[in-house]
């Protein structure tokens, strides 16, 4: 019988358990019983599992998702031991993709502001966010914008206006927003993968 990779790693885990239990000489019967309703190991064996590819980068690294039968909640994600490009390993950010999910009760879901010189955060809605940032964009550029150097060359740039971009965008988004920031004289464009 042919095994995949992710079930000879899940099979190896499950009998290395096994006999360190019982290589202890201890009856553990009541412990196991109780640590299989736990055991992460066991509800991934369990779950139903889909795989995808990390958003964050063009590597495209493979993930699996494991999803809980009964609550329909991912609890796990890891990455794909069957997948040709990272063969089951992952960088910190994608390492890190459970975070994203709602089972992070920190994640972040709402504006947060802090007025300059403020040690306090307060709570903004969405639009009073986007107005504010337009604000600072437009005052910036007008006050900024310079179209020649200092060696007389013509530029139209404007170089105190940085455009960071993040891999949860698609390439038609990522497309019309360098096309965005190019139109407004943005030379400072770079993109999270490359961190
Ligand atoms: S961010 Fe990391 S885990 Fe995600 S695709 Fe890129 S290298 Fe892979």
């Amino acid at each position: 019988m042919k095994i995949s990779r992710r079930r000879f790693l899940s099979m190896s885990g499950a009998i290395g358990s096994g006999v360190a239990l019982s290589s202890l000489g201890l009856d553990l019967t009541a412990l196991k019983a109780h640590a299989a309703e736990l055991n992460k190991t066991d509800r991934i064996r369990t779950a139903r599992q889909s795989t995808t590819i990390c958003c964050y980068c063009s590597v495209g690294c493979g993930l699996i998702c494991s999803v809980d039968k009964l609550t329909g909640k991912i609890f796990n994600i890891e990455g794909d031991p069957d997948h040709p490009i990272n063969e089951g390993s992952l960088c910190a950010k994608g390492a890190g993709l459970f975070g994203l999910t709602e089972a992070n009760e920190h994640r972040l879901r709402k504006v947060l502001y802090r007025a300059p010189k403020s040690d306090k955060w307060e709570e903004k809605d969405w639009d009073w966010s986007l107005k504010r940032i337009a604000r600072l964009v437009k005052d910036t550029r007008d006050k900024d914008f310079q179209t020649h150097n200092a060696k007389n060359e013509l530029v139209n740039r404007v170089e105190t206006i940085g455009h960071y971009g993040s891999s949860n965008i698609g390439n038609e988004e990522c497309w019309t927003l360098s096309v965005a920031c190019r139109a407004m004289g943005l030379v400072y464009i770079d993109h999270q993968a490359r961190v």
